[in-house]
């Protein structure tokens, strides 16, 4: 194999397009490449591997091996050397192939003669397209010159793919973004639905990868990095930038000025590829490294450069943001992450959400909560296999998503949405029917909420009122601190909305995983246990006051009820109460009306405080049980943490003992309890939390309904029963004995 010089690199891209422009089948084009590149780089054999699926390679033309292996020799991802290949998306190159680590000999192939391997990936922005080989008789290792020359090709044959070059006829072969796909990812949010993709960053189209002028090609990749550099000297010099943003940024610009990235891509260009092509070749590199690299700081900023090659291929091809598409009917919301704000903004009309990054505790997804949309994080590939516009089920509850499913699946899933919206009719024909139990109890149900775009649910779900409003949405999503005025008149409306049912006002909770873009970063080893919720309130009273206003003046004569996060120890109570004293003493002596009666709760967040002097029972108005925070502190199981966080069961009997104590303790103080964290709307632990004496729950508007009707199919003081025997058996959880006991009684 002859040497490769940058024209001969040239002339072989330009061969390879003007063969890819005649027009006839995909095959065709296959065979003619095949051929052209081993006539072309002086070697015996030239094949093209393409997946058949996301595990599967297929060998899909060959110059040099047996033809009639052509669509019959597969092989898994990560199998032989073209599987290597694959895998780790680095190219395999030995004079002696056979003796190679992992070499699997293809004997339909007829290729035990060829001692010489070369194999590199055919790959788009992370998406793993193929791989494609020489090989020769002759044992040589091929030179750097040649494996660069052969991973141009590569590139320009991953933008053909991609365009569809090869799938025009029938032979089976992988047909890009046409094949069904099931990502499995996690839960983000429970719930079913159907509809289409829209991506949040639509993938940008180049249509020639192969330069027709590399001078014109050079001028254009340098302007356009001139242009990235002065936008992020821009972005630099925003006044509002936090230590983060500008840590990003900062980046951003190490890279824009790095004299390495440009000279790669004007290499590249050299070789025959487009400016666009280029800046992909280069950007598939940063992807394929990032799946190599363990180490967390450098994933970011191999992240941060990944997001830089998106701006210039945007500046290059004038393809921005808004590429004039229509959102599809039901539209999917796709997109590797997304900040709360951005998510907001698509509101309701987004039918589901897939993610390929996100974690349970983001913004967005309490966001997507809020919202009560499906949503499923850590759907590896999605944004690179879909397209807009794609049909796409999304399954929150088994936290996968059906790409382009096959009939059979999607009539399925039509029937599971059709029996949970069947189930909904059942519970919204309770609506009206209070939660009371076989044994006459009756258990107050209320709904959380932290938006306005929530309150519309109470009336639907048969809620009786708010227990939990979570008023930090408001503060996350915007770009600066609201102010007083703002949240007086959103809290206005959201007690007019209520009409006079109780809302349970939870001042500011931020700190741990919810960071304000506006406030300085602490940088804390571990932040579920730092400065956050009420610590922040106390320590800097301003914004705690600041919210208490707004509340006295949105009440404007109304009830209202306030709970602080987060409570450890009486003494906090004490000191948070005092704060709303001063403020409604305040608000009176500045000729406000104030509320007419005013309810101070404490959520009971950290063991500690089950453990607190009776005074303290005594003198909160009511204790929130926020099960969330208490079930992660005392099973010491991050709760954002996919690992642990559901290691442990909430029917466990340590658990139950603890909050009976707790129950115990208020009944003692005559202090009504609840209980908002998830669990209460789960339908059996929900059950367990009644029967151990909870006479009030808040949950998701969604679980309402459920949980209703199971409360309303049993006696309590039986359920308690239950859950007593299976503790003197020594159970380490009472779910199975419920679940047994559940399957009894009547529907
Ligand atoms: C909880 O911790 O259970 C709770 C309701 O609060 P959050 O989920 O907002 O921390
Ligand atoms: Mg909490």
């Amino acid at each position: 194999m002859p040497e490769r010089s940058e024209s001969d690199s040239r002339k072989l891209l330009r061969r390879l397009r003007d063969t890819l422009a005649i027009p006839g089948k995909g095959q065709d084009r296959l065979d003619r490449i095949t051929h052209l590149i081993a006539d072309s780089m002086g070697t015996e054999v030239c094949s093209i591997y393409l997946f058949r699926d996301a595990e599967t390679l297929e060998l899909c033309a060959t110059e040099g091996l047996k033809p009639e292996s052509v669509h019959k020799t597969r092989m898994k991802l990560g199998e032989g050397l073209v599987g290597r290949v694959a895998r780790t998306t680095t190219p395999v190159n030995t004079a002696n192939a056979p003796a190679e680590k992992g070499f699997r000999y293809m004997p339909e192939t007829g290729e035990e003669i060829f001692s010489s391997f070369l194999g590199v990936p055919i790959q788009r922005v992370g998406e793993k397209l193929g791989v494609l080989v020489v090989q020769s008789k002759i044992a040589r290792e091929y030179s750097e010159d040649e494996v660069y020359a052969l991973e141009v090709v590569a590139m320009v044959l991953a933008e053909m793919t991609e365009l569809g070059a090869f799938t025009s006829d029938e032979d089976g072969m992988r047909a890009l973004h046409r094949q069904p796909v099931m990502l499995r990812g996690s839960t983000g949010q429970e719930g079913a639905a159907e509809g289409h993709v829209w991506l949040h960053e639509p993938r940008v189209v180049v249509t020639n990868p192969v330069a027709d002028d590399p001078l014109t090609e050079i001028d254009r990749i340098r302007e356009a990095v001139g242009q990235l550099r002065v936008s992020v000297d821009d972005l630099l010099s925003a006044e509002s930038l936090d230590k983060d943003q500008k840590q990003v940024l900062e980046a951003y610009r190490m890279f824009a000025n790095s004299r390495g990235w440009l000279k790669r891509m004007e290499d590249d260009i050299a070789r025959g590829l487009s400016a666009e092509a280029a800046v992909e070749k280069e950007q598939s590199a940063t992807r394929a490294r990032l799946e190599q690299v363990p180490d967390a700081y450098l994933r970011e900023r191999l992240h941060d450069l990944d997001d830089l090659s998106n701006r210039l291929l945007r500046i290059l091809t004038g393809q921005g943001q808004d590429t004039g598409a229509q959102m599809p009917e039901n539209p999917i919301l796709v997109a590797r992450n997304i900040g709360p704000a951005e998510l907001l903004e698509y509101g309701r009309k987004l039918k589901g959400v897939v993610l390929e990054e996100g974690s349970v505790g983001s913004h967005a997804a309490i966001v997507a909560r809020a919202l009560a949309i499906p949503l499923v994080i850590h759907a590896d590939r999605i944004t690179s296999e879909a397209l807009n516009g794609d049909h796409i089920l999304v399954d929150g509850d088994q936290g996968i998503a059906h790409l382009r499913p096959e009939e059979t699946v999607a009539r399925a899933f039509r029937d599971k949405i059709a029996m949970q919206a069947e189930a909904q009719k059942r519970y919204a024909s309770l609506r009206n029917l209070p939660a009371t139990a076989k044994c006459g109890t009756t258990i107050s149900l209320a709904m959380n909420a932290g938006l306005m775009a929530d309150l519309p649910s109470l009336e639907g779900s048969g809620a009786e009122g708010v227990g939990l409003f979570r008023t930090e949405l408001q503060f996350l999503v915007r770009n600066k601190m609201p102010q007083r005025a703002e949240l007086a008149a959103l809290y206005a409306r959201v007690m007019d909305a209520a009409k006079g049912r109780r809302v349970a006002f939870r001042t500011l909770d931020i700190g741990s995983d919810k960071v304000l873009p506006y406030m300085k970063p602490n940088d804390e080893p571990n932040p579920a246990m730092g400065w956050r919720a009420i610590r922040v309130g106390l320590d800097k009273p301003g914004v705690l006051r600041m919210q208490v206003q707004a509340l006295i003046r949105a009440a404007n004569g109304r009830p209202l009820t306030v709970m602080f996060p987060f409570i450890t120890e009486f003494g906090e109570f004490q000191a948070a109460r005092s704060h709303v004293y001063r403020e409604l003493h305040r608000e009176k002596s500045l000729g406000h009306v104030v509320p007419s009666k005013v309810e101070i709760g404490a959520m009971m967040e950290t063991p500690s405080l089950a453990y607190a002097p009776q005074a303290f029972f005594k003198e909160t108005d009511f204790i929130s049980i926020g099960g969330n925070d208490l079930k992660q502190f005392f099973f010491a199981a991050d709760r954002e943490n996919e690992r642990v966080r559901k290691r442990y069961d909430t029917l466990n009997h340590s658990f139950l003992s603890f909050m009976e104590g707790i129950v115990r303790r208020c009944q003692e103080a005559g202090t009504t309890l609840s209980f908002c964290g998830e669990d209460a709307g789960r339908p059996i632990e929900a059950l367990a939390l009644a029967a151990i004496g909870l006479r009030s729950l808040s949950m998701r508007p969604a679980s309402v309904g459920p949980v209703k009707a199971l409360i309303r199919r049993v006696d309590l003081g039986e359920a308690q029963a239950v859950i007593a025997a299976s503790r003197a058996a020594g159970d380490e959880t009472a779910r199975p004995a419920l679940i047994d006991w559940l399957a009894s009684q009547p529907e």
